[in-house]
């Protein structure tokens, strides 16, 4: 099952996606800002709820009327150094648990929503491909959250402000930017992808590809990074957590090659779909003062 949070006549409505999400079967919904979260809250958990909430009403789904399926997670908790060659491109050394950060839910924008970049505080901005867990239900905090507590799969883009990440020493801000975790096209469920694991993730900006690798490169898997983060932590339904970037991306590049006004960054994985988001950089301004 591929559910998405479709924008409509002003509100936001949860929508069962057909396969190719050309067209979706509209839920009936008590939270008109974040309907798909509802649902995950549910005590009876996502697919009875979907069930319950199911329509008739189909409609045509373009990508401009695709939000991030969770508008706004409880937490978003992203794993840093997590592929091996991407870990090496950094010249940092590889942890040895998962190192885990956080992204402010404020920064999770829309799978096809322009990325706004703040270019009066960086310069220096930069992609990530990353794939998202979506959490199905409240876990104990006692690190036995398991893949059976995971609602679905996203994809997602960490996307990072370099000089901010290294200027700061310490990654929160350079990392929750407003817009700066586009999240999407739109939550696919695990049984649709259990081959997961050996699913192509790969980034490219223009066309040009950048990043190109398998799930299974990670270094901690998805078992461990759940085992590992509701550890003395409440994960709840809805938080989201991103597993960490391959190798490639731009900053790291000999020279560095970060993002560019108007440029495009798709992110793809086999089996979720792709989002893709345009850069916007005005000069040297907020672009939320407009
Ligand atoms: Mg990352």
């Amino acid at each position: 099952m591929r559910v998405g949070t479709i924008r409509r006549e002003g509100r936001h409505v949860g929508g069962v996606l057909a396969p190719k999400g050309q067209t979706a079967t509209l839920l009936a919904s008590t939270d008109e800002r974040d309907p798909l979260l509802a649902l995950l809250r549910d005590p009876r958990g996502l697919t009875a709820a979907v069930e319950s909430a199911v329509t008739d009403t189909s409609v045509d789904v373009g990508p401009d009327d695709l939000a991030a399926p969770i508008r706004r997670p409880g937490k978003v908790i992203a794993i840093g150094l997590n592929y091996v060659k991407h870990t090496a491109e950094t010249g940092l050394a590889a942890p040895d648990r998962p190192l885990t950060f956080a992204k402010y839910p404020s920064s999770v924008v829309g799978p096809f929503a322009e990325i706004r970049v703040p270019s009066h505080i960086t310069q220096h901005v930069d992609y990530e491909g990353e794939l998202a867990i979506v959490i199905g239900r409240d876990c104990r905090p006692d690190g036995t959250a398991s893949l059976a507590d995971v609602a679905g799969y996203c994809v997602a883009n960490d996307v990072s402000a370099r000089d901010v990440q290294f200027g700061d020493g310490q990654w929160t801000r350079a990392k929750s930017f407003d817009t700066f975790t586009p999240l999407g096209p739109w939550l696919v469920t695990p049984d649709e992808v259990p081959d997961l694991a050996v699913a192509r993730i790969s980034t490219a900006v223009n066309g040009d590809l950048r990043q190109d690798d398998t799930i299974k490169s990670m270094a901690f898997d998805i078992a461990a990074i759940l085992a590992f983060v509701s550890d003395g932590i409440t994960l709840e339904a809805g938080d989201v957590i991103l597993t960490g970037t391959p190798s490639g991306a731009g900053g790291f590049l000999d020279p560095p090659r970060y993002l560019a006004d108007g440029d495009t960054v798709e992110v793809s994985i086999e089996g979720l779909g792709s989002i893709r988001n345009v850069v916007r950089i005005p000069p040297e301004a907020s672009p939320f003062d407009e």
